[in-house]
């Protein structure tokens, strides 16, 4: 393979919304940069997939909400529009093979279940107010949080099983992860970064769940990328980063002058640059090999941040037939293996599309499925929720993120116990010219869209600081 050499003044790897952010303020900032990026498109976790008719639907990222600044300022000013979730009608709730609907955001349980989940819930908004979101590290008092996990907590504060389901779905929908895997203050750290209430991040009107951008949250990437032009470089997987340490730290050095003390080297493509900003999930930055190797703390970090396990599924009908029902499309089931569904139909309400969610061990057990069994699973629950009907869909859709090499699952990285303490300062702190950036590297809305586009622009920022 002919090999291609670029040098430019930063070099930043991932093509993402952080990474595309990061380049795009450093050109904002009059700094030239490039961007390589190993998958043949740009957005990273957002993808957008056509479905006929000129409708699509999103296998990664979509929902923005109230609180997501960055997000909803980036989506007016590359001249996006968003439009609201489709939430009217009736949920439903499916639990010890009973299908029942609600309203609102808890379902129906029996009363002394529900004061649990409550008093639970606010819990664990007070004891989230006491974490630093810039450094949780820090807070060695905080150790006795980072030694359990989030099923012991919910073990000695939901005691009836109702209450316990009900926080595991919350954990599965947040992290697609399940309640033994995620540290207590990884948990409460996240619900910090996303505003201080997990019931807002489990909301659609009004949360996080609130809108989706018309056309696909991938078109943020593709106009950010058009913005940039021949700086973004498709279909180069970077395998190695060699960094030097400046006398004096190359950053004491003015931009456009002096040595280029990193060079990436993807698959046909070597870029030698000034900095980079690595914009990648923590768990994909730590397979690149470093030349020298990053020091113990980042690497521990890279070790431990896992990500989580999701199938995103769409069944794809004529006609939204739930509504008709006078259902919103939104159901929840404990019994599973869907744990989550949404009416995802495009803005014009057709054709109706049902999002279903596999996350955690249902998307671990499905992840290496015959896609055609993964299919039929999904279209089992959905009959369960939503009659016969939901059994022949015209098309099925369908993307397991754990087995996409360059994301190695999703939504997001999460730490398990003892890894904020231990190895949390290695998850934003440069190493010499490498700056860091992605959705897990936030502070505000961390893991999310909104998360990522901040973290492109604080990590460009570190950069260029006076320019
Ligand atoms: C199914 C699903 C549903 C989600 N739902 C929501 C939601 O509704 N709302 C929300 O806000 N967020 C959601 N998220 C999370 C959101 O999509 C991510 O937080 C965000 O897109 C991450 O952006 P990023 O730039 O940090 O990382 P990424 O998007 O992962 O970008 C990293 C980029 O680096 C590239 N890359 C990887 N390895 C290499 C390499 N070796 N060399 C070069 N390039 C490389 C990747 O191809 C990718 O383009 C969801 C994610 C998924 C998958």
């Amino acid at each position: 393979m002919s090999e291609e050499r670029v040098e430019a003044e930063v070099v930043v790897v991932g093509a993402g919304l952080a990474g595309l952010s990061a380049a795009r303020e450093l050109k904002r900032l009059g700094v030239d940069a490039v961007v390589v990026e190993a998958r043949d498109r740009v957005g990273g976790r957002t993808l957008n997939e056509p479905i006929g008719g000129g409708e699509i639907v999103e296998l990664g990222g979509q929902w923005v909400g109230p609180g997501q600044d960055h997000a909803l300022e980036l989506i007016a000013e590359l001249g996006l529009e968003t439009f609201p979730t489709w939430c009217e009608g009736k949920n439903v709730f499916e639990r010890s093979g009973r299908a029942r609907t609600y309203s609102g955001t808890i379902p129906k349980l029996n009363p002394v279940s529900l004061a649990e989940v409550g008093v639970a819930l606010k819990r664990l908004e007070k004891m989230a107010s006491k974490v630093d979101v810039s450094q949780p590290w820090v807070q060695t008092d905080l150790a006795r949080w980072d030694s359990e996990t989030f099923a012991t907590w919910a073990r000695r504060n939901a005691r009836t099983p109702a209450a316990r389901d009900l926080l595991r779905l919350a954990i599965q929908a947040v992290w697609a992860a399940e309640p033994e895997d995620v540290s207590l203050l990884h948990a409460l750290f996240y619900v910090q970064s996303s505003g201080g209430s997990l019931e807002k991040m489990l909301d659609a009107e009004g949360g996080a769940q609130d809108s989706r951008v018309v056309g696909g949250t991938q078109l943020i990437s593709e106009r950010m990328a058009a913005e940039l032009g021949d700086a973004v470089h498709l279909g180069f997987p970077v395998r190695r980063i060699r960094w030097r340490e400046m006398p004096g730290g190359v950053e004491d050095q003015p931009l456009g002058t002096g040595p280029h003390p990193v060079t990436v080297e993807a698959d046909g493509l070597t870029v030698s640059a000034r900095a980079a900003v690595v914009a990648l999930p923590p768990a994909v930055a730590g397979r690149l090999e470093y030349d020298p190797v990053m020091p113990s703390v980042r690497d521990g970090l890279t070790q431990r941040m896992v990500q989580g396990t999701v199938v995103k599924c769409h069944a794809i009908y004529d006609e939204p037939f739930w509504r008709a029902e006078g259902l919103s499309g939104q159901a929840t089931s404990a019994d599973g293996p869907v744990s989550v569904t949404f009416d995802n139909s495009p803005p014009s309400g057709s054709p109706g599309v049902l999002l279903a969610f596999l996350e955690g061990n249902a998307a671990r057990a499905a992840t290496d499925l015959p896609p055609e069994e993964r299919q039929q699973i999904v279209l089992d629950c959905l009959v369960r929720l939503f009659g016969p009907k939901a059994a022949k869909p015209e098309k099925f859709v369908d993307k397991a993120w754990a087995a996409d090499e360059f994301a190695r699952g999703c939504y997001g990285g999460y730490l398990p116990t003892g890894a904020w303490l231990m190895y949390g300062a290695g998850l934003r702190a440069p190493v010499g010219p490498l700056h860091w950036a992605g959705a897990e590297t936030a502070t505000v809305n961390a893991g999310y869209m909104d998360g990522a586009i901040s973290s492109g622009i604080r990590a460009a920022r570190e950069i260029a600081p006076g320019t």
